[in-house]
C-alpha cells in the first residue's frame, strides 16, 4: 500500500509512521528526517534547510518533490510506503499524484490524525529523540526507562529538537493550518481521506490506525497482514 499521513506537528504522525511501516514491511519516508541527517552531516541540502527548519517555516516544493520522487524509486519502496510529513502544501500532493501517475502507481490513502491544539503543544514540549535512531519519547507519557537515555541506545542522552522550541511551535502550528490542513479536502474529494482520532496513548492510535488499514486491505482485495 502507498499512503500519506497528514496532521499538525506533534499529532505522531512519525511515531505511528514508524509503527506501520514496521508491521506491515512497508518503506517509511519520513521528509523531516531526511532533512535533519543532511543537517547533521552539513551536506548542501542540509544547509539550505537548516535556518528554515529552525524558523519553523517550510523548505520549497521544488526541493522537496525532487527529494521525494528519488526515494519512492528506490527498491524498499516499491513493495509500499508510508509517506510522513510529505505532501504538506498543495502543490506537493499533485506533484505525489504525478509521478505515482507516471510509473502507473497510486495513493491508497492519506491518513488524517487529529488532535487538539492544546494537547499538541503539551506534547511538543516534552517530546526528545534518539539522535541515533529517531526513536521520539514523550518525557510524560511515554518517558525512557531511566529518564534520560535511548532504552535500545543506553548510552545516549535525550535531545530536543531545535524546532520544538515553544516559539517555533506556534509558528509551525500556523504554517500547518494555512498550508497543510487544506490537503485534507484535497484528499477528500478525492475520496482517499480517512481520518483517524490521534489523541489517547500511542498504543491506542495504532489500534485506531490499525483497523484503518485493515478496512483498506479488505477494498483493495489485500489480505490484511
Ligand atoms: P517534521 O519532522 O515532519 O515535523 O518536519 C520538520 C521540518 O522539516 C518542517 O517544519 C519543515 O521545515 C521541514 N519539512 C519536512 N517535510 C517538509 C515538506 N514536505 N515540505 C516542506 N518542508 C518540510
Amino acid at each position: 500500500m502507498r499512503l500519506v499521513l497528514i496532521g499538525p506537528p506533534g499529532v505522531g504522525k512519525g511515531t505511528q509512521g514508524r509503527r506501520l511501516a514496521g508491521s506491515q514491511g512497508w518503506a517509511l519516508i519520513s521528509t523531516g528526517e531526511i532533512l535533519r541527517t543532511a543537517i547533521a552531516n552539513e551536506t548542501p541540502l542540509g544547509r539550505e534547510a537548516r535556518t528554515i527548519i529552525e524558523s519553523g517555516r517550510l523548505v520549497s516544493d521544488g526541493v522537496m518533490i525532487g527529494l521525494v520522487e528519488e526515494r519512492i524509486a528506490e527498491p524498499d519502496a516499491q513493495s509500499g510506503f508510508v509517506l510522513d510529513g510529505f505532501p504538506r502544501t498543495i502543490p506537493q500532493a499533485q506533484a505525489l499524484d504525478a509521478m505515482l501517475d507516471k510509473s502507473g502507481q497510486r495513493l491508497n490513502a492519506a491518513l488524517s490524525l487529529k488532535a487538539n491544539e492544546e494537547e499538541l503543544v503539551t506534547r511538543l514540549s516534552a517530546r526528545r529523540e534518539c539522535s541515533v535512531c529517531k526513536r521520539a519519547y514523550n518525557l510524560v507519557n511515554a518517558p525512557p526507562k531511566d529518564g534520560r537515555h535511548c532504552d535500545d541506545h543506553p548510552k545516549v542522552e535525550l535531545v530536543q529538537r531545535a524546532d520544538d522550541a515553544p516559539e517555533t511551535v506556534r509558528r509551525r502550528l500556523d504554517v500547518y493550518r494555512e498550508q497543510t490542513e487544506p490537503l485534507r479536502e484535497y484528499y477528500r474529494r478525492q475520496g482517499r481521506l480517512r481520518e483517524v482520532d490521534g489523541q489517547g496513548s500511542m498504543d491506542e492510535v495504532e489500534k485506531r490506525l490499525a483497523q484503518v488499514i485493515t478496512a483498506l486491505q479488505v477494498d483493495a482485495g489485500l489480505e490484511p497482514v
